[in-house]
């Protein structure tokens, strides 16, 4: 029976990959990314070479299907998604949730490494032993309710938003009396940068500073 590695990969910065990650991309015999281009640059930069396969959220359940068909013929698989901990607001949970039931005896492994998660934490300076982390909010449907929850919340609350949407995001935010959010932005890039305020502070912020509502954001929010 073959063996599935979940690697997580970098969230910008290439040198973010841990060995492990690396010997696990070496030795496994297939490849599956969520966007197969941005795994081949990573394997170029570490002058790799490896057969791809696409498996991202429309094709997760068909090819969890033939990643389970190579497992059975003894194959080592490893799984990645296009940038941090694969199941995290990304592809993978469903093909490792198939994995589990279907063939108990394959060996499912972790290569644990970047989050956009925990690197907006570790710098955001502020208390994270307790927090909700509620990834990307809906768009429409039941999205004023995850706002209510996240103004009455009595623990840190960490969001993904999309550069599109934080000017919107901190607007709403600000009607609902929230006094702290702290953004994280363009983490182990070469503009990353956290800045904290009242949303309309940091409304102020941005557009003082339009270029800086480009790139990658985690949100939190205070209790
Ligand atoms: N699986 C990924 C992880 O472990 O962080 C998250 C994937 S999710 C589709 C992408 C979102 O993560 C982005 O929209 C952004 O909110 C956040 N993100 C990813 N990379 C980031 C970075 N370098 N800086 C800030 N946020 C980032």
């Amino acid at each position: 029976m073959g063996k599935l590695s979940i690697v997580a990969t970098p969230i910008g910065n290439l040198e973010d990959i841990t060995l492990r990650a690396l010997r696990t991309l070496k030795e496994c015999t297939v490849i599956y990314a969520e966007d197969t281009r941005i795994i081949a640059k990573l394997l170029a930069r570490y002058e790799m070479r490896k057969p791809l396969q696409r498996l991202d959220a429309v094709t997760e359940s068909k090819k969890a299907g033939d990643i389970i068909a190579r497992l059975e013929a003894g194959e080592h698989v490893a799984y990645v998604s296009d940038a941090g901990t694969p199941g995290v607001s990304d592809p993978g949970a469903r093909l490792v949730e198939r994995v589990r039931s279907e063939l108990q005896s394959a060996r499912i492994e972790t290569i644990p490494g970047p989050s956009a998660l925990t690197a907006a934490l570790s710098i955001a300076g502020i208390d994270a032993d307790q927090f909700t982390f509620l990834g990307f909010l809906p768009h429409k449907k039941g999205r004023q309710t995850m706002l209510n929850t996240i103004a009455e919340s009595e623990i840190l609350v960490v969001l993904y938003e999309s550069p599109h949407r934080v000017e919107k995001l901190l607007g709403e935010l600000g009607v609902l009396d929230v006094s702290r959010v702290i953004i994280a932005r363009e983490l182990t890039k070469i503009h990353e940068e956290v800045v904290s305020g009242t949303p309309a502070e940091l409304l102020a912020y941005f557009a003082d500073h339009p270029d800086h509502l480009r790139g990658e954001f985690v949100v939190m929010v205070a209790p």
